[in-house]
């Protein structure tokens, strides 16, 4: 692992992008054939992007004798930068998931890694069935106990890694992936861009996108740990059941407020119809004390999940269009913020304007993005602020 961008495109014929994130740019690729013959194998190659020009510079030999060789990837903390930060932490990441946690069915695997002076660029295991909730509301049926079977299949991904005192810290619909169009594809956890590692990694707080899945301890600057990754998944059941998330408030201030006091309902209307059993274990996941939520492995042990006290009937279709609605929203500020973090040049661009103008973002919103832009320049990125129209 950790070979140069010639050798990339020598062995990787690279192809479409298939998604773009904050720092990152995922295309497909193909491993070209070997003399053997062997099978061209599809695989995701997410390029994370250096956003200052020199190679990170290796720690002093001494403290790298100290380090495991993981941590050696690491440049000084006072000369990384957030983008930096970010593209080091997820490596250190994947290395341990792939030293401990791999092959898991429900945690992405890394084949190899290649660096050069643009970034690095992880060979990463391709999931073609789409996202989480993209899938769910193209599904014509839909009941409870497909959506125990989804919390199943997370509730593994992140066992998994707990085990290894992984933190996810950014579990989100978005990062939970089919691996391809089967009917009973397995779902993959992935993006481990703002996972800790032991004591490893420091990674980045989450500056940006929505706080919906965030934690109360993490909003408070508590401590994190695998609970934390318990309370997101106990928001992204609620969406599941509701086709809406449980903190809604006007402003993101006032979101957090709510957030931090466990300050939510099952509304009559929409809840009259779901099972006891699946609101206990959503109340026991969203419980502010940390503590008292329960670990991935005692979930894979409730009834619910199981499937024993699971609805089987279709749930009413007002969840799934909710859903739908839900999705489309989050989708196009994704695309939005996105574009502000991964492109100076799309900053410059009428493009923007009109991305973030006809798509509902709030004027907090937008000054959310332009604060968090502010915050990466101020940290040694070389992007530029970008011009913002009122
Ligand atoms: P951020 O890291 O800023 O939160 P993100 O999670 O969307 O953003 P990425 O992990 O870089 O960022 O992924 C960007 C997009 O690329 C994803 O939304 C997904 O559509 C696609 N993608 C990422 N990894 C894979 C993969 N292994 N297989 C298929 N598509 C992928």
């Amino acid at each position: 692992m950790g070979q140069d961008k010639g050798k990339l495109v020598e062995e990787y014929e690279i192809l479409d992008i298939l998604g773009r994130g904050g720092f990152s740019v995922v295309r497909k690729g193909v491993k070209r054939s070997n003399e053997d013959g062997e099978k061209c194998q599809e695989f995701a190659i997410k390029t994370l992007k250096r956003f200052t020009t020199a190679a990170a510079t290796p720690p002093p030999r001494a403290e790298r004798a100290r380090a495991s060789s993981m941590a050696a990837l690491l440049p000084a903390r006072n000369q990384v930068s957030i983008s930096d930060a970010l593209l080091t932490n997820e490596i250190v990441v994947m290395r341990k998931i792939v030293e401990n946690v791999s092959p898991h069915p429900n945690v992405i695997d890394l084949h190899d890694v290649y660096e050069d002076q643009t970034g690095v660029h992880l060979v990463l295991e391709l999931c073609s069935g789409g996202e989480l909730f993209d899938r769910i509301v193209a599904e014509t049926r839909y009941s409870e106990a497909g959506a125990a079977a989804v919390v199943r299949q997370i509730a593994r991904g992140l066992a998994a890694i707990h085990k290894e005192n992984i933190v996810h810290r950014d579990l989100k619909p978005e990062n939970c992936l089919f691996l391809n169009k089967s009917k009973d594809s397995t779902l993959k956890i992935m993006d481990f861009g703002l996972s800790s590692v032991d004591e490893f990694t420091n990674p980045v707080i989450g500056l940006f996108g929505s706080i919906d899945y965030v934690s109360p301890e993490a909003l408070s600057q508590g401590k994190i740990t695998t609970k934390s990754d318990m309370w997101s998944l106990g928001v992204i059941l609620y969406i599941l059941l509701s086709g809406y998330p449980p903190f809604i408030a006007q402003s993101t201030r006032q979101k957090q407020q709510m957030i931090m006091a466990g300050e939510y309902n099952f509304d009559e209307r929409t809840w009259k119809n779901i099972s006891s059993s699946a609101k206990h274990l959503i109340s026991s996941l969203l419980q502010v004390d940390p503590d008292r939520r329960p670990s991935a492995e005692q979930l894979l042990a409730h009834p619910w999940v199981i499937g024993d006290s699971a609805k089987q009937e279709q749930m009413d279709a007002e969840v799934v269009s909710r859903l739908q609605s839900f999705n489309a929203r989050r989708k196009l500020r994704a695309a939005a913020i996105a574009s502000v973090l991964s492109s100076k040049v799309l900053l410059r661009t009428k493009r923007l304007r009109s991305l973030l103008g006809s798509h509902d973002l709030s004027k907090e919103e937008l000054d959310n993005l332009k604060e968090n832009f502010k915050k990466i320049c101020a940290n040694g990125d070389n992007a530029t602020l970008p011009e913002f129209e009122e």
